[in-house]
């Protein structure tokens, strides 16, 4: 069954080559067009002068058609938000006195553990609808609140089920290492044992982990606890990504480059060391480390923004995503981490485009799928509501400039 999708104004995102420095702003892209599926994927494109033959003909009005949105970073499992702690912390209490009252990525572990599956799944489900109809067609989620050999492997059970339910892809990561649980704060090498004896063995037995993550960061997870976990996760085959360089030089970037991680996400403190290490990774074979900016943190927190303009310019393939979770960064929608990219990091909305689109499907090693509008790719797309969208979506700040979403080539009814 092939189906033409014709009166596309623009269609958007035609290659999935990853997009280094410069080419990041250059959008590849086709104007009055037509778009052919077959059996959920792109089979062909080209002018509206030269339609193919087809079983279903669908006119999208002369609209814009943007490849859907690739967020490759996100906390969307979890059992409550923290509006609590965000009141206090606008009333002046600190990192620690949110803590001390019970705050925290702790706090999130204690709701997790009260919770049923079931409940969690229905909550983490609204949450997934929303996104999907903000532009996101391919989703990266973690555990990381349960901290205990159950409590993870809740999560992550979780994040099965939403594989199944939903028509989108998702990923799984495991991210065991997030904080230290309160009991083994004075024993923190026990806990890393913990994640990679007791939580990795029963996580891969059930296939719960697409990869595995790990919070590298002083006072966290140390160069060599981070280390210890990722190679815990590459004896069962499991890719590693990273968060690092978050609160300061951590060294995430050089555990993540010597350890061939797929990303590092974070990077509010890099510089020229950093830039270069991960531009060398992009030499080895194992495809080099994305670095992922989360402006979204920066923004709730008003803390420092990672610096991808220079990145860009340092010839890197920069990658947005939403880190969307409870504590730090309440943002679920694609297009408010654009807005951000744009006003508070410089990037030109082109860039941003192809940082959540191509470059992000490259942090999860899917561009032959997704991420963009190429032959043989899923056909998921989104129908804009208006012309010049890649600038209206950072301009029109909050508001969403997605008309309609497909996926696999059908339309997605909320
Ligand atoms: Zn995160």
């Amino acid at each position: 069954m092939k189906t033409l999708f014709t009166d596309i104004s623009r269609l958007i995102g035609i290659s999935n080559a990853v997009k280094f420095g410069s080419a990041m702003n250059q959008l590849e892209s086709l104007e009055n067009a037509y778009l052919l599926v077959e059996n959920g994927c792109i089979l062909d494109f080209g002018k509206m002068e030269n339609t193919p033959e087809s079983d279903a003909i669908i006119s999208l009005g002369n609209r814009e058609v943007l490849p859907g949105f690739v967020d490759s970073h996100t906390h969307t499992v979890f059992a409550v938000p923290r509006e609590e702690e965000f009141v206090m912390r606008i009333k002046g209490a600190s990192y620690e006195e949110i803590a001390k009252a019970g705050g925290g990525i702790l706090n999130s572990a204690r709701k997790l553990r009260a919770i049923s599956e079931d409940e969690l799944f229905n909550r983490a489900k609204e949450r997934v609808q929303k996104m999907i109809l903000n532009g996101t067609t391919t989703l990266e989620i973690k555990s990381g609140y349960g901290l205990s050999v159950d409590a993870e492997i809740k999560m992550l059970r979780v994040v099965k089920r939403l594989k199944a339910a939903f028509p989108i892809t998702i990923r799984a990561t495991f991210l065991g290492a997030h904080a230290f649980p309160e009991i083994f704060k004075e024993r923190k090498d026990d806990y890393v044992e913990l994640v990679i004896k007791d939580m990795l063995p029963t996580i891969i037995a059930e296939e719960l982990a697409d990869h595995i993550d790990v919070f590298c960061e002083n006072g966290f997870f140390s160069q060599e606890q981070a280390t210890k976990v990722i190679q815990g996760g590459r004896k069962y085959g499991l890719p590693a990504k990273i968060h690092g360089n978050q609160l300061g030089y951590s060294g995430g970037v050089q555990v993540a480059v010597s350890n061939e991680c797929w990303s590092v996400d974070h990077l509010e403190f890099t510089r020229e060391e950093e830039w270069n290490l991960l531009l060398d990774s992009f030499k080895s074979d194992f495809g080099g480390t994305l670095p992922v900016a989360l402006p979204g943190v920066s923004y709730f927190l008003g803390l420092p923004y990672a610096e991808g303009r220079k990145m860009i310019e340092k010839g890197l393939p920069l990658v947005l995503a939403t880190d969307f979770n409870p504590g730090s960064s309440p943002v679920h929608s694609l297009q408010m981490v654009m807005s951000l990219a744009c006003t508070q990091m410089k990037l030109t909305p082109e860039e941003a485009f192809h940082a959540i689109t191509v470059n992000a499907a490259a942090a999860l090693r899917l561009t032959d799928s997704v991420g963009s509008l190429a032959k043989g790719c899923r056909a998921d797309f989104l129908v804009m509501k208006s012309e010049n969208s890649l600038a209206k979506m950072p301009y029109f700040v909050g508001q969403n400039q997605v008309e309609s979403v497909f996926v696999n080539g059908e339309k997605f009814i909320s």
